[in-house]
């Protein structure tokens, strides 16, 4: 059994259905993100294992014990909020003492594990201060300590990252991961941003509308996206809606407008040829930005036009006008000079970069 576990868990508000027969487990040690937009029930669940919202069903169960009728002090669980939620009128020692305090833990003891949080958060130094005294990111660090210093078993991080700007964001993903490490706290984390979530996770959970739309690696769910949903809300992708034409022992043929795109059954996410749609079937097809080859001599699989640019420092972003309609392009910057708006160009791709991320009812 896993660690924690969360079966058929749904919360409604009135007829509002804000989380649905949500299944997840969680294994010890792991750090797993709940991503998704804005109202998918991210929080609604993160606020569920912590005990302060009520489940309308479901079961919770944490190191074999059922949780979900337990009040949030009797869970004990780490929590880091948006806000930080830092007492102004403490220290940053006495914030990351108080937990211990609310728990009678001697001062003797208290005193050795302040120390020991605040030095795994690299806040030593800034033991005496007042939250107003500290940066952004100090203070997230405190939150994070005051959280860990209880040694809860599991740790729970709202939008951790929300109120940081985007440099110190990136730093603090680092650090956030590294104390993770050390500590090896089993961690959910809930956050809008996709980046994020696949930079530090060991495993995300896509949610949509109060559902899981997949659960995977960082690595599986950009790669290998299951639906649409997921393909777009990860990183960019390119979405082609086609006719499955026919179909041999390599590759399954998509008629997509006037052109055909071949996708290989060594790399389709269910392997097995019977797997594979049928001719006839309606298919969405998902190739990424960086997948896709752009030859500034014209050569390639497809004429197209560049049509508008982008500069992002370490590579530029294509819109290409072609049969297939628009596509995004994402080249590496090499140093050379950036192809013009206007200019005619050919694009290409290997067969293994194209994806199915949509079939018929059959293959749902
Ligand atoms: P965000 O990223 O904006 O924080 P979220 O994914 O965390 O969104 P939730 O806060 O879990 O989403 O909300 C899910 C849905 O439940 C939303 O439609 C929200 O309006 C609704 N909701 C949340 N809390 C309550 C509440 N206490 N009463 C009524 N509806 C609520």
């Amino acid at each position: 059994m896993s660690f924690l576990t969360l079966a058929d868990v749904s919360k409604s508000f009135g007829n509002l259905h804000a989380v649905a027969d949500l299944n997840l487990s969680v294994e010890k040690g792991e750090f797993v993100s709940l991503l998704g937009p804005s109202g998918c029930g991210k929080t609604t669940t993160l606020q569920m294992i912590a005990g302060f919202v009520e489940t309308s069903s479901g079961r919770i169960v944490l190191d074999g014990r059922d949780i979900t009728d337990m009040k949030p002090n009797q869970r004990g669980l780490g929590i880091v909020f948006q806000s930080y939620a830092l007492f102004p009128h403490m220290t940053v020692a006495q914030n990351v003492r108080f937990g211990l305090e609310m728990r009678r833990v001697s001062k003797t003891e208290s005193e050795a594990r302040v120390r020991e949080a605040l030095a795994l958060v690299r806040l030593e130094a800034l033991a005496d201060r007042f939250p107003r005294e500290l940066s952004g990111g100090q203070r997230q660090r405190v939150a994070i300590a005051r959280a860990i210093v209880i040694a809860p078993p599991v740790l729970l991080l709202d939008e951790p990252m929300s109120n940081l700007d985007a440099k110190l964001r990136e730093e603090m993903q680092f650090e956030l991961r590294a104390i993770q490490r050390r500590i090896g706290t089993t961690t959910i984390m809930v956050t809008h941003d996709q980046s994020e979530a696949l930079s530090i996770s060991d495993r995300v959970v896509v949610m949509e509308a109060g559902r899981i739309t997949q659960v995977d690696t960082p690595y599986r769910a950009y790669e290998r996206p299951e639906n649409r949903f997921v393909s777009e809300f990860i990183g960019k992708a390119n979405l082609f809606s086609g006719t499955v034409v026919a179909h041999d022992g390599a590759n399954v043929h998509v008629e997509v407008g006037a052109d055909r795109i071949e996708v290989s059954h060594a790399t389709h996410p269910h392997p097995r040829p019977s797997d594979a749609p049928d001719v006839g079937d309606a298919v969405t097809v998902c190739i990424r930005p960086e997948k896709v080859r752009l030859d500034a001599s014209g050569a390639g699989r497809l004429p197209a036009t560049v049509t508008s640019r982008f500069f992002l420092g370490s590579q530029w972003l294509y819109r290409v006008d072609c049969r297939l309609g628009e596509v995004l392009v994402c080249c590496q910057n090499e140093g050379d000079e950036p192809i013009a708006e206007g200019e005619t160009v050919g694009i290409d791709w290997k067969r293994e970069a194209v994806r199915f991320v949509a079939r018929d009812a059959r293959h749902g």
